[in-house]
C-alpha cells in the first residue's frame, strides 16, 4: 500500500478497534486502491475511499422473544446500512451465534462492490442477530421473527433496504419476517424483502441462485484456459443454501463432487456426493451431515476434519469467514488444485488469497462469484415492482448471462490496471469505480 492508503487505513483502524473481520474486508480493498488513485486523483481528493468505508447508518437492536417452555430470552439484533449510493441498500440477514457487529459490517462493507459489480441498482447493507436458530422449533423461530421485525420495519422498505436471507435464514425466516412486516405496516409491499416464497411474490431461481451463479463463473474462468468443468474433481465446503446448489450445477456441468462439510464435520463420497439425500438431510431433517453415511454405507464421515486437505481439481469455499487459512491454501496449490472459488464471504484468510494470487491459478473473490444471489434479488425485485412472474428458464438464463459479465468486467478491470488475471483486484477495482462515480456525481 502506498503511503496515503496507509495513512487511510490507519485512521479507519483507529475508529473501528477491535472490529477484526470488518478491518481485513477494507484492508483487502484497500491495497487494490493505488492504481484508482493514482489515475483519478479526484477521489482522493473527495475523500471517496474514507465515505465508503464509513457506514451511512448502523441500527443495533434488542430482540426479546420467549421459548416454547415460556423463558424469555434476549438477543442483539443488527442492521448497518452501508452504502446508497446506487439504489436502497440491499444484502442479506445473518442469524448465527457469532453474529457481531464487525461481522455485519465487513459483510456489508464487502456486499457494496459485490452489488455495484452485478450493474444492477442495489445498494449495500447487511443486518442480522446472534440468536441460533439451530435445535430451535418452528414456533420458536416464527416467534423470534416477529420480535425482530417488530423493530426492523421501521428502518426497511421497497426504497430504503430490502433484505433477504443468509446463513441461518432461508424461505421460512423471510416467511415470518414478511407477514410481520405486512401485519405491522399494513402494506403488501412486496419487495421489501427478497427471497421469498413463490406464492406471495418470490421468484423462480433466487433458492438456487448463489450456487447456480458460482457453478457459471467457474465455468467463464476455466473456459480462459481452455479447460471445463467436464470430469473435474470438486469439493465444496458447507452444506447449507450455497453449497448444495453449487454442487447441482457443477455436477450439471460435468464435474464430480466428492466431498462437503458442515460444522460439526468432512463428508466425502468418492462416488459423487448423492443430492437427493444431502438435500432430504439438510433442507428437510435439517441433520448434521453425518445421517448421509446411514443410506449410503460407503461414504465417509469425519467429526472435526480438515476438507482442504482432500485432492481435487476445483475448490469451492461455501460455508463462512475465514474458513480456508494459508496452510489450507498450500495444501491445496499442492495438491494440484487448479481453480477456487468463493461461495461464500471471505472465506479465504489474507494470507491464503495471498498464495492463491502468486501461484497463478483461477481465483474468484466471493464479491465476484457469489454475486447471483444478490443479482437474482434485484430480479425478484423487478418481477415484483412489474406484478409479474418469470419463467423458471428465462430467470436462469439471465443469472448465467450476469455471471458471465460480471466475470468479464473483472478481468477487464484487472487488464486495464495491470494486473492480467487478477480477480480480485479486478472485482475490487470494478466495483468501487461504479459507487465512486455516483457518490461524485450526487455530491456531499
Ligand atoms: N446474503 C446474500 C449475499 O451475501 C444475498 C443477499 C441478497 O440477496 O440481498 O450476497
Amino acid at each position: 500500500m502506498d503511503e496515503k492508503l496507509e495513512s487511510i487505513f490507519w485512521n479507519i483502524q483507529q475508529r473501528n478497534q477491535g472490529e477484526t473481520e470488518f478491518i481485513q474486508a477494507v484492508k483487502e480493498v484497500l491495497f487494490s486502491m493505488g492504481p484508482v488513485l493514482a489515475k483519478y486523483p479526484k477521489f482522493a481528493q473527495q475523500k471517496i475511499i474514507e465515505r465508503i468505508c464509513e457506514p451511512e447508518r448502523q441500527i443495533i437492536f434488542r430482540v426479546p422473544w420467549q421459548d416454547d417452555r415460556g423463558e424469555v430470552h434476549i438477543n442483539r439484533g443488527f442492521r448497518v446500512q452501508f452504502n446508497s449510493a446506487l439504489g436502497p441498500y440491499k444484502g442479506g440477514l445473518r442469524f448465527n451465534p457469532s453474529v457481531n457487529l464487525s461481522i455485519i459490517k465487513f459483510l456489508g462493507f464487502e456486499q457494496i462492490f459485490k452489488n455495484a459489480l452485478t450493474g444492477m441498482p442495489i445498494g449495500g447493507g447487511k443486518g442480522g442477530s446472534d440468536f441460533d436458530p439451530k435445535g430451535r422449533s418452528d414456533d420458536e423461530v416464527m416467534r423470534f421473527c416477529q420480535s425482530f421485525m417488530t423493530e426492523l420495519y421501521r428502518h426497511i422498505g421497497e426504497y430504503t433496504d430490502v433484505p433477504a436471507g443468509d446463513i441461518g435464514v432461508g424461505k421460512r425466516e423471510i416467511g415470518y419476517l414478511f407477514g410481520q412486516y405486512k401485519r405491522i405496516s399494513n402494506r403488501y409491499e412486496s419487495s421489501v424483502l427478497t427471497g421469498k416464497g413463490l406464492s406471495y411474490g418470490g421468484a423462480l431461481v433466487r433458492t438456487e441462485a448463489t450456487g447456480y451463479g458460482l457453478g457459471y463463473f467457474v465455468q467463464e474462468m476455466l473456459a480462459t484456459r481452455s479447460e471445463s468443468l467436464e470430469g473435474k474433481t470438486c469439493i465444496v465446503s458447507g452444506a447449507g443454501n450455497v453449497a448444495i446448489y453449487a454442487i447441482e450445477k457443477v455436477s450439471q456441468l460435468g464435474g464430480r463432487v466428492v466431498a462437503c462439510s458442515d460444522s460439526s464435520g468432512v463428508l466425502f463420497d468418492e462416488q459423487g456426493i448423492n443430492l437427493t439425500t444431502l438435500k432430504q438431510v439438510k433442507e428437510v431433517e435439517r441433520l448434521p451431515i453425518e445421517s448421509y453415511c446411514k443410506t449410503h454405507k460407503h461414504a465417509r464421515y469425519q467429526r472435526g476434519g480438515n476438507l482442504w486437505s482432500i485432492s481435487c481439481d476445483v475448490a469451492l469455499p461455501c460455508a463462512t469467514q475465514n474458513e480456508l487459512t494459508g496452510k489450507d491454501a498450500a495444501t491445496l496449490l499442492n495438491n494440484g488444485c487448479i481453480a477456487v472459488a468463493e461461495g461464500a464471504n471471505m472465506p479465504t484468510t489474507p494470507e491464503g488469497v495471498e498464495l492463491f494470487i502468486e501461484s497463478g491459478i483461477a481465483y474468484a473473490p466471493g464479491k465476484a462469484a457469489n454475486a447471483g444471489g444478490v443479482a437474482t434479488s434485484a430480479l425478484e425485485m423487478q418481477q415484483n415492482a412489474s406484478r409479474d412472474a418469470w419463467s423458471f428458464e428465462f430467470t436462469d438464463r439471465k443469472l448465467a448471462s450476469i455471471m458471465k459479465d460480471i466475470h468479464g468486467r473483472c478481468l477487464e478491470t484487472a487488464e486495464e490496471f495491470g494486473a492480467p488475471g487478477n480477480y480480485a483486484l479486478g472485482a475490487n477495482i470494478a466495483g468501487f469505480m461504479n459507487v465512486a462515480d455516483a457518490m461524485q456525481a450526487m455530491g456531499l
